[in-house]
C-alpha cells in the first residue's frame, strides 16, 4: 500500500508506506545519506530518524552539514549534562532539558551548585564525551516507563505527553543513564566537540509561579572549540556591555521587585530619556503631527470596539479586571484612545491627514520568567502615532515615515534593515484589504535603497507591518520601530471622514512608533554605547576638576559660563588623578581641569573620554563647540581630534 506522497528539498517526491522512518527514507535515498542521517523535518518539526511517517509531508534530512544539526547536537549535549549531575550528585531531578536559539539548557531539583561547581562538572561531561558512549534510542510500554521514573517526580509528570497512539514511549540511554526524550540525538557523546556552561538561574517549573523553583543550569555546544571561543568572546562583550549592569552603575534606572517589569527611571536616567522624546517631538513636528494624551485607565469596553480586547484579553497578554460590576483595563495600546479623539468631530477629506502621536504608556502582561530589564517589560512607553488618512496618500505618507526612521536610526550609528510582516493567524478584516494593504508597503520598500526581507505572518491583527531591524555596535539585531497599515480599526471602530463626493468614508490608519519602546530603545542603546553616550545624551556632558581647592572659584566661574549644559564640579579633596579617572568611570563625555596657569590666563584644559586633551582653550571657543556637537548629535568627541 503505497499511499504517502514525501516530498524533499529539490522539489522531488516519493511514496512511502505508512510507518517508513525518516532513516528509512534516508537509506532509500542513497547508503551516505543514511549513514548520515541524525534526524529529520517532517513538514517544519525537528524529529528524531526513527520519527515513522504517517501522512504525506516534507522531509529533510538532518545530516551534520545541515544548520539545524547544532540543535540536535546541543539537545544531546544536554543529556551530557544531566548524566554528569546525576554522577556528582546523585539525588538531582530531573526537569526539563531542550535546546535554545544559542546553547541549551536542563532544569534539576534537588540540586545546589554554584558556579564555582562548573568546572568540576564541565570536566564530568568531558570525560562522558571521552567515553564516545553511543546513544540508543529505547520504545517502552507506559508500565515500563513509570518503573523506570520511580525516582524522577518530575519527568513522571511529564510522562502522558510523552505516550504516542499505541500508549508506548521513547527513552534515550548512554551508558548508565537514561532519559525520557522524544529526541532526536546524534549518536554517540563522543560527537560532541565542544561544551561550556554558561551560567545558573531560578526556573519554575513548566514555567509557572506556582510551582516548585529549580535551578536551570544555561550551557551551549558546538561543532568547534574555535566556534565555542568566538561565542564565549562575543558573550562577554555583551556582558560587559550589559544595560543592567551599566544602568545600576550610572544610576540609570530600577526595576525593584514591588513592580515586576516596570522600570524607574532615576534623574540620570530620566535625562537621557527626556533628551530622545524632545528628539522625537521634532522629527514629529517634521511629519506633522499633534501631541496628544490619553489616560492608561479604560473600560474594557474600548478594546472591544477595536478588536484589540479580543487580541490581547485572550492570550492573557492584557491587565483586565472587574470594578463595581464594571470591566476595567490598562490599555495595551493607544490606537483605540487616538481613535476616539479622531472621532470626536466631524472629518473632512480636506482635513486628512490627521496625526496625532503620544508618548503612550501602555501594560502588556508578560509572563514573568520571559521579562529581562528593559528589553521585555511589562509596563512600556511608546513614541506612538496614528495617522488617519485617504486612499491616496498612502504611499507618500509611508515613504515620509521611512525617511524619517532611516534618518533617526542613522543619528545612532545604527544599521537598519526593514522586514515585511504580513498576515497573521489572528488577522482580521477581509482578504482583499489585506493584500492591498501588503502591496502598497511592498511598493513603498521596493523604492527605498535600504535592504528588506519578508516575515511571513508575523503582522498585526488590524494589518502588515513594517518592522526596523536595527544593528547594534557588536552585531546583534533588535527590532524597534514600526510601521503598520490598517484598514480594519477605522471600520470596526466606525471611523469616517466627508469625502469630496459628500459620501462617509472610511480613512486608512497608520499606526507607527520611530523608536518602539522607550525603555526598550533605551536598553539596546545601552548597550550600543556602552554607557559611552554622545554628549547630547549624556546624563553629565561636563565635569570641572578643580587642580585644588584654592581654584573652586573659577570652576564655578567655568560652571556659570556652561550653563546651558549639563556639567558638574568634582568638589571631592581627591588627587587630580583620582578624579580624572572617577569621570572616566562615570563615562563624562569631556572633563576641564582648572589650576593655576589656567585661572591665570583665563583658559581651560579640556579632556576628552577618550584621553585626548587640548590646553588653553578658550571657554567660549569649548562652549561654541558644545553648542555645535548637540545641535547636530555628533556621534563622536571631535573637538580634540580637529
Ligand atoms: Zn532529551
Ligand atoms: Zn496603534
Amino acid at each position: 500500500m503505497t499511499d504517502i506522497t514525501v516530498e524533499l528539498p529539490d522539489g522531488s517526491t516519493m511514496d512511502v508506506d505508512e510507518g517508513t522512518t525518516v532513516e528509512d527514507i534516508a537509506y532509500s535515498i542513497g547508503e551516505g545519506l543514511g549513514n548520515d542521517c541524525k534526524a529529520g523535518i517532517v513538514s517544519g518539526d525537528l524529529v528524531a530518524k526513527e520519527h515513522p511517517i504517517t501522512t504525506d509531508c516534507t522531509l529533510e534530512i538532518v545530516t551534520p552539514s545541515h544548520e539545524q544539526y547544532i540543535d540536535v547536537l546541543r539537545h544531546s549535549a544536554a543529556h551530557v549534562l544531566a548524566q554528569a549531575i546525576k554522577r556528582l550528585y546523585p539525588d538531582a531531578e530531573l526537569g526539563m532539558g531542550p535546546w535554545t536559539d544559542d546553547g541549551f539548557y536542563y532544569d534539576f531539583d534537588n540540586l545546589e551548585i554554584e558556579e564555582e561547581d562548573f568546572e568540576q562538572i564541565e570536566d564530568e561531561m568531558e570525560t562522558i564525551i571521552e567515553e564516545d558512549l553511543s546513544i540508543e534510542r529505547i520504545e517502552l510500554t507506559e508500565d515500563e516507563a513509570r518503573e523506570r521514573l520511580t525516582d524522577e517526580p518530575y519527568k513522571l509528570e511529564l510522562l502522558e505527553d510523552f505516550l504516542d497512539e499505541d500508549k508506548n514511549v521513547s527513552f534515550y540511554q548512554q551508558g548508565d543513564f537514561i532519559d525520557l526524550c522524544k529526541g532526536p540525538h546524534v549518536d554517540s557523546t563522543g560527537e560532541i566537540e565542544a561544551v561550556a556552561l554558561l551560567e545558573i538561574a531560578g526556573a519554575y517549573w513548566k514555567g509557572d509561579e506556582a510551582n516548585t523553583m529549580l535551578e536551570r543550569i544555561y550551557a551551549t555546544a558546538f561543532t568547534s572549540q574555535e566556534e565555542l571561543d568566538s561565542f564565549i568572546e562575543k558573550r562577554e562583550a555583551a556582558k560587559k556591555r550589559d544595560h543592567r549592569r551599566i544602568g545600576q552603575q550610572m544610576d540609570l534606572f530600577s526595576i525593584p521587585e514591588f513592580a515586576p517589569g516596570c522600570v524607574h527611571f532615576h534623574p540620570k536616567g530620566m535625562t537621557i530619556r527626556r533628551e530622545l522624546e524632545e528628539y522625537i517631538r521634532e522629527k514629529n513636528r517634521q511629519l506633522g503631527y499633534s501631541e496628544v494624551w490619553t489616560p492608561e485607565l479604560n473600560k474594557a469596553e474600548l478594546w472591544k470596539k477595536t478588536g484589540h480586547y479580543e487580541a490581547f484579553k485572550e492570550d492573557g497578554e492584557m491587565f483586565a479586571w472587574e470594578q463595581d460590576d464594571t470591566e476595567y483595563g490598562l490599555k495595551p495600546m493607544n490606537c483605540a484612545n487616538h481613535s476616539h479623539i479622531y472621532q470626536s468631530d466631524k472629518r473632512s477629506y480636506r482635513e486628512l491627514p490627521i496625526k496625532l502621536s503620544e508618548f503612550g504608556t501602555v501594560y502588556r502582561n508578560e509572563q514573568s520568567g520571559e521579562l529581562s530589564g528593559l528589553m521585555r517589560v511589562r509596563g512600556m512607553t511608546q513614541d506612538d502615532g496614528h495617522a488617519y488618512i485617504r486612499d491616496e496618500q498612502i504611499e507618500d505618507e509611508i515613504n515620509k515615515h521611512l525617511d524619517i526612521i532611516a534618518q533617526m536610526y542613522d543619528d545612532f550609528g545604527f544599521d537598519i534593515t526593514f522586514k515585511l510582516e504580513t498576515k497573521p493567524s489572528k488577522a482580521q478584516g477581509p482578504d482583499e484589504l489585506w493584500d492591498k494593504a501588503e502591496e502598497a508597503l511592498e511598493n513603498a520598500l521596493k523604492d527605498r535603497e535600504t535592504e528588506y526581507e519578508i516575515n511571513p505572518e508575523e503582522g498585526a491583527f488590524y494589518g502588515p507591518k513594517i518592522g526596523v531591524m536595527v544593528e547594534d555596535a557588536i552585531g546583534r539585531e533588535w527590532q524597534l520601530g514600526t510601521v503598520q497599515l490598517d484598514f480594519v480599526i477605522p471600520r470596526n471602530y466606525g471611523l469616517t471622514y466627508v469625502g469630496k463626493d459628500n459620501e462617509e468614508h472610511y480613512p486608512v490608519m497608520i499606526h507607527r512608533a520611530i523608536l518602539g519602546s522607550i525603555d526598550r530603545f533605551m536598553g539596546v542603546m545601552i548597550e550600543h554605547f556602552a554607557g559611552e553616550f554622545p554628549v547630547w545624551l549624556a546624563p553629565e556632558q561636563v565635569r570641572i576638576l578643580p587642580v585644588s581647592d584654592k581654584h573652586m572659584e573659577y570652576a564655578e566661574q567655568i560652571k556659570e559660563q556652561l550653563s546651558d549644559y549639563r556639567v558638574e564640579i568634582e568638589d571631592r579633596s581627591w588627587t587630580v588623578g583620582k578624579k580624572i579617572q572617577a569621570t572616566h568611570d562615570d563615562n563624562v563625555p569631556y572633563m576641564i581641569i582648572v589650576g593655576g596657569d589656567e585661572e591665570q590666563a583665563g583658559t581651560i584644559a579640556v579632556r576628552d573620554r577618550n584621553e585626548n586633551e587640548d590646553r588653553d582653550i578658550d571657554p567660549g571657543t569649548f562652549e561654541q563647540y558644545l553648542e555645535t556637537a548637540i545641535d547636530e548629535k555628533h556621534l563622536d568627541l571631535r573637538f580634540l581630534q580637529d
